[in-house]
């Protein structure tokens, strides 16, 4: 058995597993390539786990178009969560709109704006959710857990993808016809909100090209920070 096989077959056990003993979970999905990965193997399984995305007001259109390419290939629609439309006025009424250029506090106040406040009503009622993270992804997920405990919404947080690589990703992909974010093939391996994402140059980071005017210890959005610290997850055995 291939190593991309195992892990597939691993992966198809890890969601499984959580379909089973953590009902009701939910997929966080960013739409990327990873994500897309554990689209596929939740909707070809027909396992009970409600697939979302935050729509944050700020996203590429390429990546609004992958909405309608789930529609098309699997007949599914994604559900969305958008910002309050009052916090987005008070932040960008006292800020501006890209005052997240200004200072990393600024910065996470848009994204707890546009993406914390909407991920809390997402999971509200919750058992677990998953994520697409992987651990080679960058510095601040080196660490990444299977399983983990998050204490900030009590409930299990699971990222199943956490030991791919890259190359297992797409491999997967075209091995599935998978579809995916056309953006990838432009430079662009991670991909956020259209103002904080840019194209990176071969050899540089995949994180590169989100944030890139920060440090890359600070490159996380707030979903897996606490009021902008950085919550010690418990990892938990799979
Ligand atoms: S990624 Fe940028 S635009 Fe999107 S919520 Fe965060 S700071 Fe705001």
């Amino acid at each position: 058995m291939s190593d991309l096989h195992a892990r597939v077959e691993e992966t198809r056990g890890i969601l499984a597993r959580i379909a089973r003993d953590f009902s009701p979970a939910v997929f966080a999905s960013s739409l990327a390539a990873e994500d897309m990965v554990l689209t596929d193997l939740i909707l070809k399984a027909g396992l009970p786990i409600g697939i979302f995305s935050l729509e944050t007001g700020r996203l590429h259109k390429e990546t609004l178009e992958v909405l309608d390419k789930v529609r098309d290939h699997y007949g599914v629609e994604i559900a969305l969560f958008r910002p309050q439309p009052a916090l987005v006025e008070e932040y960008v009424g006292k800020n501006g709109l890209n005052a997240f250029y200004d200072s990393v506090e600024m910065r996470k106040e848009c994204c707890r704006v546009r993406k914390v406040e909407p991920l809390g009503r997402a999971l509200a009622g919750k058992k677990a959710w998953i994520t697409g993270q992987r651990r080679a992804q960058s510095t601040t997920r080196a660490e990444l857990a299977v399983q983990e405990d998050d204490a900030a919404h009590g409930m299990a947080k699971f990222n199943p993808l956490a030991d791919w690589s890259e190359q297992d990703v797409w491999q997967y992909i075209r091995d599935n016809n998978v579809p995916y974010n056309s953006l990838h093939e432009r430079g662009y391996p991670s991909i956020g909100c259209e103002p904080c994402t840019r194209a990176i140059q071969p050899g540089e980071d995949i994180r590169a090209g989100r944030w890139w005017w920060e440090n890359p210890e600070s490159k996380e959005c707030g979903l897996h920070l606490v009021d902008g610290k950085l919550i010690r997850i418990k990892s938990v055995a799979a």
